[in-house]
């Protein structure tokens, strides 16, 4: 899920206007069918028909986010008030919902679509020739349970709403080129778990052997399919000076779905969670809910200010990504505006990804 905050406002109505959403979440293929082989001997990518798309959108065999999403959840993205079926009821006609979205790409919508990822994978191969990404496959949808701007990632795809593509073939297009390497960062991240994290370590996070969550966070929990794993901590601290461990998450703000606020991201929260551990099973420690970022101090400190979508570690990494990206493109000018933190964090970037 990609979604990019303007303001630390918590009023819902106005932080959701302001909230640009790009889900994204790797999508991996099948692991017998995905391999480096196939990468070089294509595109690199692939657009899908409906009928391929239907079998992607409904699996997750790296995040799993089918096995942890929360009823509250899919009863909001399916905008349903009340549910009498079982989880595994439920979540078979979410999976059905998802299909239904589904969309084919128009003869002008592939040649545009092409065009961008041409120059998309191009601009990470200047990065590192060798970069290890694999075979991506595209699928476009109608955007009706995320939200019509809303792009997000399954393995190995890339989940594109039909809104946002494209209608100027001769234009630059650079909003879509940027989130679609936003995106194929997602992706990249996915297969190279040893690199994503070496990256996630670099702005502050370590992952935790085990997390349980909170009773609230189990029912209001919603997972971006492009950070499924909440198991990311983070050294902050709080008003009084005291240090702690926290996550990021995203939860909903309302206990149901209803009916008078129909949007997906009216009902995002993105909050800090207090973790700890007890003879190293690590839990959530806020019973209810957690601290904005602005009550906290160390967090900005490390993940640096390059960009403002924090929601998840790999968020703050797809970003930084496009930026590092841009800086092959332009001789590195676009990095002139970041202070001289945010320059070296895509400097370790680099050298991170590279591998030296
Ligand atoms: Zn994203």
């Amino acid at each position: 899920m990609f979604l990019k905050y303007h303001s630390s406002n918590n009023n819902s109505n106005a932080l959701m206007l302001l909230l640009l959403v790009i889900l994204t979440s790797l999508v991996a293929c099948s692991k017998s069918t995905t391999g480096k082989a196939t990468a070089a001997k294509t595109k690199g990518y692939r657009l899908l028909s409906v009928e391929e798309a239907s079998a992607y959108v409904i699996k997750d065999e790296k995040e799993l986010f089918f096995a942890k999403v929360a009823p509250l959840e899919m009863a909001i993205q399916m905008q349903q008030e009340t549910v009498s079926l079982t989880r595994e009821e439920q979540l078979s006609s979410y999976q059905k919902m998802l299909q239904k979205d589904l969309m084919s790409f128009d003869a002008q919508e592939q040649e545009i679509v092409q065009k961008i990822m041409d120059k998309a994978l191009k601009m990470c191969f200047s990065i590192d020739p060798k970069l290890q990404i694999p075979e991506i496959v595209l699928i476009k949808t109608k955007g009706a349970y995320y939200g019509p701007s809303v792009f997000y990632t399954r393995d190995n795809a890339i989940v594109i709403p039909a809104p946002m593509i494209p209608q100027n073939k001769d234009a630059e297009n650079t909003a879509f080129l940027r989130t679609m390497l936003h995106e194929i960062f997602h992706v990249f991240s996915r297969y190279n778990k040893l690199k994503r994290t070496a990256l996630y370590q670099r702005i502050g996070f370590e992952q935790l052997p085990s997390l349980a969550l909170s009773d609230f966070l189990k029912k209001r929990v919603l997972y971006n399919p492009d950070g499924v794993d909440l198991r990311y901590a983070i050294t902050v601290k709080d008003s009084s000076g005291r240090s702690f461990k926290a996550i990021p998450a995203i939860y909903s703000r309302y206990k149901s779905f209803k009916k008078e606020v129909p949007a997906f991201f009216s009902y995002l929260t993105f909050q800090l969670f207090e973790v700890g551990d007890r003879a190293g099973l690590w839990s959530v420690k806020n019973k209810t809910v957690g601290y904005s970022v602005e009550d906290l101090s160390g967090f900005w400190e490390q993940i640096e200010k390059n960009t403002n979508y924090i929601i998840h570690p790999d968020e703050i990494c797809a970003d930084n990504f496009v930026i590092l990206a841009f800086s092959k493109l332009k001789n590195g000018k676009n990095l002139d505006k970041l202070s001289e933190n945010g320059r070296a964090l895509v400097r370790d970037f680099e050298r991170i990804i590279v591998g030296q």
